[in-house]
This record gives C-alpha cells, structure tokens and sequence, in this order.
C-alpha cells in the first residue's frame, strides 16, 4: 500500500529525519495527476530527497473502475435516480461529477452483476 510505503520512506529517509528535527513535515502532496469521477489519481514528494509517491484515492476493481465511482452509481441507481441527479448532489457538494460515458459504462456493469447474480439464484432454486 502506497500510505504504508510513504510512511516507511519517510521512517528511514535521512533528509526526511532532517526535516522533521526542524518540525517540518517530510511529505507533502503536490498535485492531483488526474481524476476520475470521485477518484484521484494524488502525487505525494518528500521533501528531503524529492522522491515522489503517486497513489489512487480509491481502489480501482477488477472491472477497471474506481470503487468509489462504482458505489456513486450503485447509489444512484437503488435509489431510482440517474446521472443528472447524481451529478447535481456532487456539484453542491464541490465534487467532481461523473461523465456520460462514465456513468453508463458502470451502469451496464452493475446491471451484468445483477443479471449473473440473479441468473444464479435462479439456476439453485430450480436445481
Ligand atoms: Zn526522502
């Protein structure tokens, strides 16, 4: 894990102790590199030696999407809403939203986890 490996780095950096003898903190977050949706793609540095820790604000799944993107839409959709109304709650929030292309990309996912899921339930009902 990229926090894990971060703190060690600091832990062991000789510049990085350095700076926190002087009470200065050692890593710093720099920038977002990207985001997607209400995921980040974050870069962290240390200050000491200028290495630079680059990490997600949510894990991406094995489908390619961000977990937190994938919840966003779950969301939305057991609770009969779409993209629009989605968007707009993360708007008054000040968050980012979610594209189009985006929401109904995870949208067909889910609806194909439900399918199998429920295909499955079926398939052990009747056998
Ligand atoms: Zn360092």
């Amino acid at each position: 894990m990229i926090l894990t490996e971060t703190c060690m780095h600091a832990a062991k950096c000789e510049k990085a102790k350095e700076l926190v003898t002087g009470g200065i903190a050692p890593i710093d977050l720099v920038s977002e590199v990207n985001s997607y949706g209400l995921a980040s793609i974050v870069l962290a540095k240390c200050l000491g030696c200028n290495q630079a820790f680059k990490f997600d604000t949510s894990p991406r799944l094995k489908s390619g999407n961000f977990d937190v993107n994938i919840r966003a839409v779950w969301g939305t959709l057991v609770t009969g809403n779409g993209l629009s109304h989605l968007n707009e709650l993360l708007d008054v929030l000040d968050s980012p939203g979610l594209s189009r292309r985006s929401f109904l990309d995870i949208k067909l996912k889910i609806n194909d986890w439900w399918n199998k899921y429920l295909q499955a339930d079926l398939d052990r009902a009747i056998g």
